[in-house]
């Protein structure tokens, strides 16, 4: 029987349809893993209601189809796993890990971005505000990027983080970890506004245990004013329709140039190209 080793996923959160941004980040990460003989996983985010739209994980589910980008097994939906969030949450307590932060967003805003440990100190049983996880130990996370290199972080850099907000839900840097490990991902391709998630992440999986994965990221495709692509800046969506030149435009910011006699074929012939160019980094993703 084959085995593979390599176990990768996209992990988009049903925050709108995917653009042509996040259409190539998960071309970037099907790539990697099929060219690795890999399984490539598809993950809903969806634990954060407030940000959700509507319809739109039916409407990524059905574009990332119509790409070609056939993915393997059932589709894990993280609002059907809160109770393996609070098995780790409840492994982090027992551990001592973490405490309440009743801290307001004017004092949080004026931190700027680094918690500086106060409600460390609290001795009251509040019940209110999120919880936050401590940094103990070696502060100091090494990893190498397999796209970007070597990277080192002081987590005292931004110090204790958010695991459960004070509304209750669960943070992303949580359950990302928890359902990474679940699902047995063995490597992570994403978008570059995503490293500075990454040493937390990394700790997590230390704290609770678990086998890390290996982590690459990829520049963020910027539009023509060098704005990152993103629903904030109303990146349209991509239409199945132009699925073939959707998948150049992401497979020329990748790098990979398909041949003029490509153009105009079927998701799978240009995504069969990309896996025989596909070469890791350096990655250049261009201004469209
Ligand atoms: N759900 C996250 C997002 O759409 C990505 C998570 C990840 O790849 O780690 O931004
Ligand atoms: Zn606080």
């Amino acid at each position: 029987m084959a085995t593979t080793t390599y176990v990768g996923r996209f992990a988009p959160s049903p925050t709108g349809p995917l653009h042509l941004g996040s259409l190539a980040t998960a071309v970037a990460s099907f790539l990697d893993a099929r060219a690795r003989q890999g399984h490539w996983l598809v993950r809903i985010e969806d634990i954060d209601p407030p940000r959700e739209v509507p319809g739109a994980a039916d409407t990524i589910v059905g574009q990332l189809d119509a790409h070609g980008l056939h993915w393997d097994g059932p589709i894990l939906h993280q609002s059907q796993r809160l109770f393996h969030y609070e098995t780790a949450l409840a492994k982090l307590a027992a551990a001592g890990l973490l405490y309440r932060c009743t801290c307001n967003r004017q004092r949080l805003r004026e931190l700027g971005g680094c918690y500086d440990g106060r409600c460390r100190q609290r001795t009251d049983t509040a019940q209110a505000g999120a919880l936050r996880v401590r940094i103990d130990g070696d502060p100091h996370i090494s990893y190498r990027d397999f796209l970007r290199g070597p990277e080192h972080t002081d987590l005292r850099t931004s110090g204790d983080f958010v695991v459960r907000r004070r509304d209750g839900l669960i943070a992303y840097q949580l359950a990302v970890a928890v359902d990474d490990a679940a699902q047995g991902i063995t490597h992570v391709l994403r978008g570059a506004d995503l490293a500075d998630s990454t040493p937390r992440q990394i700790f997590l999986f230390r704290q609770l245990g678990l086998a890390t994965p290996e982590y690459g990221h990829i520049p963020v495709i910027c539009d023509a004013q060098g704005r990152k692509l993103s629903k904030q800046n109303h990146a349209p969506r991509v239409q199945p329709a132009a699925a073939s030149a959707n998948l150049c435009r992401a497979l020329v910011w990748l790098g990979l140039t398909p041949p003029r006699e490509l153009e105009g074929s079927d998701p799978e012939s240009l995504l069969r190209w990309g896996l025989e160019h596909w070469h890791r980094g350096p990655l250049k993703a261009e201004t469209p």
